[in-house]
């Protein structure tokens, strides 16, 4: 199975906990390894400090960059810093404005399919983002598969997506794409459960439903707990599969404990 494995950086700049985790995953062989930048807050030049360190590991590293808050002068200061480290491969992002609702820098761009372009005439390989549910700001799906179908013209060839437990919605993002020839490979962000109510909480401000079934599950019990977390990632990763998806994108939360015992499952069916 063809994987990509994603980490924020710590807050701390001891990346020594981080660099084991990853050590823990290196023998799933992950196509390569995305580092957020900025999500929930701050920490921005600590993606640079992190993908150094990661780089020195011979990483093949995804840098997230956001381009909210940032003129097109920043950006280019952003992404020079991460080339000059070997970053060959960019998530180019919209991100969001610490208010609430996205705001246009004055010297910046507005549509993530510029900052797409941008990166592309750059020559580096661009990958974006996809929602199988709406988005929060949406303005319905038509409009979103607009948005990426610009985004993949801009020179995108794979969209990760946010995180989803519904396979109706992610099967009609995977059709719909294809029957438009959106020339994009989606790619779906698998989040294994470690924790429900962070799940739920986390879910709620990116628009992703998580279903009573799922949230039910869950109780006291850490061990089956953990045996559910594994069956809804097994499950999923077996319906992705039937749907077309040959690669999948493990949003890590900076562990490798679920995500090796799903893989341990997997090689024993
Ligand atoms: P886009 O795909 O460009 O658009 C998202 C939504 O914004 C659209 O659905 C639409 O509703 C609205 N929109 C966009 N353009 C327009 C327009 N022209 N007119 C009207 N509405 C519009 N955040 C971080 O801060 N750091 C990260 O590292 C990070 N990594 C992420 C990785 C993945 C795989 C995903 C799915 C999300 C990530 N995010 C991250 C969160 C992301 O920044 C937010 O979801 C943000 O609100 C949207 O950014 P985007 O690039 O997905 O936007």
């Amino acid at each position: 199975m063809n994987i990509s494995l994603e980490f924020f950086p710590p807050a701390s700049s001891d990346f020594n906990a981080l660099l084991s985790e990853y050590k823990k995953l290196e023998h799933l062989d992950p196509s390569f390894v995305s580092i957020t930048y900025g999500a929930g807050g701050g920490a921005e030049n600590k993606s640079l400090e992190f993908i150094k360190v990661l780089k020195e590991n011979n990483l093949d590293i995804a840098a997230h960059i956001t381009l909210v808050n940032k003129s097109i002068d920043d950006l280019e200061k952003i992404v020079s810093d991460f080339a000059k480290l070997g970053v060959k491969k960019f998530v180019a992002l919209r991100g969001d404005s610490p208010e609430g609702k996205f705001k246009q820098h004055p010297n910046g761009f507005f549509n993530t399919s510029d900052f797409v372009e941008f990166l592309n005439n750059k020559n580096f390989e661009v990958i974006v983002s996809a929602y199988p549910e709406p988005h929060p700001d949406s303005k319905g799906f038509d409009f979103d598969l607009q948005l990426l179908k610009n985004k993949s013209e801009s020179g995108a060839k794979k969209a990760i997506t946010q995180f989803c437990f519904s396979k109706d919605d992610y099967e009609k993002l995977i059709e719909t794409v294809l029957k438009e020839n959106i020339e994009v490979e989606v790619i779906p962000g698998i989040m294994p459960i470690y924790n429900i109510e962070n799940i739920t909480r986390m879910a709620e401000k990116c628009g992703t439903k998580v279903p009573p079934n799922i949230i039910n599950k869950f109780g006291d019990d850490d061990i089956s707990n953990q045996k559910y977390a594994i069956e809804i990632c097994n499950d999923q990763l077996d319906y992705l599969s039937e749907l077309g998806c040959q690669k999948f994108h493990f949003y890590t939360l900076n562990r490798s404990y679920l995500i090796n015992k799903i893989f341990r499952e997997r090689s024993l069916l």
